[in-house]
């Protein structure tokens, strides 16, 4: 898998940020045979790419201010990765209940809005429902009956965030032209001649490396506007960052066998979906600033989500004590005039501060693909190449040691098998995206894992730094 212990010394394109967005950019470049190589600061999909809601979706909110064309885009995109990644995504029904009180409290309105939903999938999606509230309260048992007037049903998909990224980087490292590095920073970056010259840290062990590069990309997400403004480029503020949390609740906390879509009191919508054995819920949508990395879901947001789940769910008594994890990311909203984080559109912008330099931020993960395409098109161009815009279309070649929506045995072989070939550096790498473990239930069987891992101490050594204290610091 291109497993180089050494950065090179020069590449053609250097891509900075190991996110959905970077490693969209860096599969398509690696297929057209482009030396190319990817950093991140931190672990690959670490950051926002593994904090969303975990949806491959077309967006049935941004009917609401008529962006049919990116809704369009991203359904096809959601269809697309259905057929090419079938191990990480699932295609559910959505239930979106109607209430008197609702913002939009008519059946008809829902049945025009997955009519056109439908429409713009060019009728891919399985075909939407309408339901009565007697219908209704048969499939959803433990939702609010007062003011029910039905819900319309609709299809979109479920997907691994953190492994669909992963996924894809794999499958351009079987390209002798990828290389990938997590855990490794830029701090400088200045010309040389007609390329570039970028100064590398390695975040664990802080050996410094520095790289020419014909051409960056910087796909560093929310943290764009701060890393170019720190590397000394003329740059403003283009972001509009907007932070969303989750919590993972217990399965048995409410009784939905599929995915809801709740219009909130304050005119937002809410998720709960239901996966594997716990319950997603989420989220929340509040313009943030300060350090973006590893951020934690306030006090205040579980408070809001829990309070929705107990406005529609009043027999079931969620609250604190189902909760099994939390996380957040920020939403990386290119800003507009006058626009907040609810209206604000999820388009993408390329930008061009340099010859030769590009960043992107914006979009929503399901259209990452497409994003890539735009980049790497305009790259592989300049190079003098032919660009295939089908390149991107073929199926996945390397899939992850522990499948998502599979049932996989704690087997140390398998252990051992990621943490050689799945580019882990560190015990929460290999637990969070590679495992999939925490965010889940996976708390009931605490003391297994724990024992578990701590036998397998030596044999973990040989590949990254661990002990003991790490290990209950996840269980405790
Ligand atoms: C709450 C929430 C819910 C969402 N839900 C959905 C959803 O259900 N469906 C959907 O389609 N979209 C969803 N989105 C949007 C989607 O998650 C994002 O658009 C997408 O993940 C952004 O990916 P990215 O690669 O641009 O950014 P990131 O994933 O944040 O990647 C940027 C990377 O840059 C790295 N980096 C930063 N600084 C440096 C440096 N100096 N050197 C090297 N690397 C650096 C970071 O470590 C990071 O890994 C959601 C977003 C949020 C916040």
């Amino acid at each position: 898998m291109g497993e180089l212990n050494q950065i090179p010394l020069k590449t053609d394109v250097l891509i900075v940020g190991g996110g959905c967005t970077g490693v969209g950019i860096f599969r398509d470049l690696a297929l057209h045979g482009v030396d190319c190589l990817l950093i991140d600061a931190k672990d690959f999909a670490s950051q926002t790419s593994s904090a969303s809601s975990k949806m491959l979706h077309g967006g049935i909110r941004y009917l609401e201010s008529f962006d049919f064309a990116l809704v369009k885009e991203a359904l096809h995109e959601k269809n697309l990765w259905l057929k090419l990644a079938p191990n990480l995504c699932q295609e559910l029904p959505f239930y979106l209940p109607v209430y008197w009180e609702s913002k939009y409290p008519f059946l008809w309105m829902t049945k025009v809005a997955l009519k056109t939903y439908d429409f713009l999938s060019g009728f891919q999606n399985s075909a939407h429902k309408i339901l009565r509230a007697k219908e209704t309260i048969l499939k959803l048992p433990g939702i609010k009956k007062e003011g029910l007037k039905g819900a319309g049903v609709y299809y979109d998909a479920i997907v691994d965030d953190a492994k669909l990224t992963l996924e894809c980087l794999y499958d351009s490292l079987l390209e002798p032209n990828a290389n990938a590095f997590n855990y490794t920073k830029i701090d400088k970056v200045e010309a040389f001649g007609d390329s570039y010259k970028a100064e590398l840290t390695n975040t664990l062990t802080g050996e410094k490396n520095s790289i020419i590069a014909k051409k960056v990309v910087f796909a560093t997400g929310p943290f764009s506007d701060d890393l170019l403004m720190n590397l000394g480029f003329s740059w403003k503020n283009r972001l509009l960052p907007t932070k969303g949390s989750h919590l993972w609740i217990r399965k048995n906390s409410l009784d939905i066998p599929y995915p809801l879509v709740l219009q909130t009191f304050d005119g937002r919508i809410i998720f709960v979906i239901p996966q594997r054995d716990a319950i997603l819920v989420g989220t929340t949508e509040i313009q943030a600033k300060g350090d973006f990395f590893d951020l934690k879901c306030s006090e205040e947001e579980i408070d809001y989500l829990l309070k929705n789940l107990q406005e529609f769910f009043p027999a079931a008594g969620v609250s604190r004590k189902d909760i099994l994890s939390t996380f957040a990311g920020i939403r990386p909203l290119v800003k507009k005039e006058g626009g907040n984080a609810h209206n604000t559109s999820r388009e993408h912008q390329v930008f061009r501060p340099g010859k030769n330099l590009y960043v992107i931020f914006g979009g929503k993960y399901t259209t990452f693909r497409v994003m890539g395409r735009e980049i790497s098109s305009e790259i592989v161009h300049g190079f003098g190449g032919t660009y295939n815009p089908g390149t991107t279309l073929q199926a996945l070649r390397q899939p992850s040691v522990f499948p998502t929506f599979t049932p996989w045995e704690l087997s140390e072989q398998a252990v051992l098998e990621s943490l050689s070939h799945e580019k882990v550096r560190t015990f929460s790498d290999l637990i969070h995206r590679r495992m999939g473990l925490l965010s889940l239930s996976n708390w009931n069987h605490k003391k297994s894992f724990v024992d578990f891992f701590t036998g397998m101490l030596d044999d973990m050594s040989r590949y990254i730094i661990v002990n003991k204290a790490e290990i209950t610091k996840f269980w405790p």
